[in-house]
Formats: C-alpha cells, structure tokens, sequence
C-alpha cells in the first residue's frame, strides 16, 4: 500500500522510535502517546484492519499479542498493561493498517470504557 502511513514506516519512509521488530512485525512508540508506555505494534504486511484480516492471517495477530508483554515489560510496564485494537468506524480506527495498542506505565491505566 503505497500511500499508507505505517506502510510508509515500515519502509522507512517515515521515521519512527523502533522499540521491536522481527521479519514479520515492527513495534514503534506512538506519535501522541496517551499513556507513559504507548506503543503501536503491526503487521508489516498492509492488513487493514481485524475486520478484513483472513484466516492466513491468524500467525502474525498471534504473534503481536504473543510479544505483548515482552514489549510492555522493555518500555516500562512490568505489572501488565492494556491492548487496544481500535477496528473500523465504530472503533473509531483512525490509521487503516491494523494496529494493536500497548498501553501502560506504572500507574493503572483506569477504566476500560465511559459508561453509557
Ligand atoms: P487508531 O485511532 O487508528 O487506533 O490509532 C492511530 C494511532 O496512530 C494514534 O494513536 C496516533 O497517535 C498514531 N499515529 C498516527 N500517525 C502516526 C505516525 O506518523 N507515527 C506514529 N508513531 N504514530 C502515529
Ligand atoms: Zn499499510
């Protein structure tokens, strides 16, 4: 996808701060981190969201959520942390090339949702 931003960083394209990276996925720390720990992690192949991922696709999901806690504990959130993977509109998915969130730090990040 030529003209997708996280394409476009997994090419090098556009810069990023790298926390991890292996032959299948690259984790960057957010632009505009929410939390003291907020990395992005994603597939360096163009998915553009869990609402389009295929079956095939099943090894690199698992492997982002399988690397989860190692990148959390590196960046400074050794007592857990949250995944956010914001999907479509109603997620509210802003970047379309599939992300997980890591969020954390030292404090707990406080509560999952507003109540509606
Ligand atoms: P979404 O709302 O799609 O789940 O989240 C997109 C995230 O990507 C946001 O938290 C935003 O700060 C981050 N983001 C957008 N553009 C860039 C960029 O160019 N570099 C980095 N590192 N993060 C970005
Ligand atoms: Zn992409």
């Amino acid at each position: 996808m030529s003209d997708c931003i996280f394409c476009k960083i997994v090419r090098g394209e556009i810069p990023s701060k790298k926390v991890f990276e292996d032959d299948d996925i690259l984790a960057f720390n957010d632009i505009t981190p929410q939390r003291p720990v907020h990395v992005l992690v994603i597939p360096k192949k163009h998915i553009t969201s869990l609402a389009t991922a295929a079956a095939d696709d099943a090894p690199v999901l698992g492997k982002i959520l399988a690397k989860a806690n190692e990148i959390a504990v590196a960046q400074g959130s050794p007592d857990g942390f949250r995944v956010i993977i914001n999907t479509g509109r109603v997620g509210n998915q802003e970047v379309p090339h599939l992300h997980a969130h890591i969020v954390g730090g030292p404090d707990p990040v406080g509560p999952m949702l507003k109540r509606i």
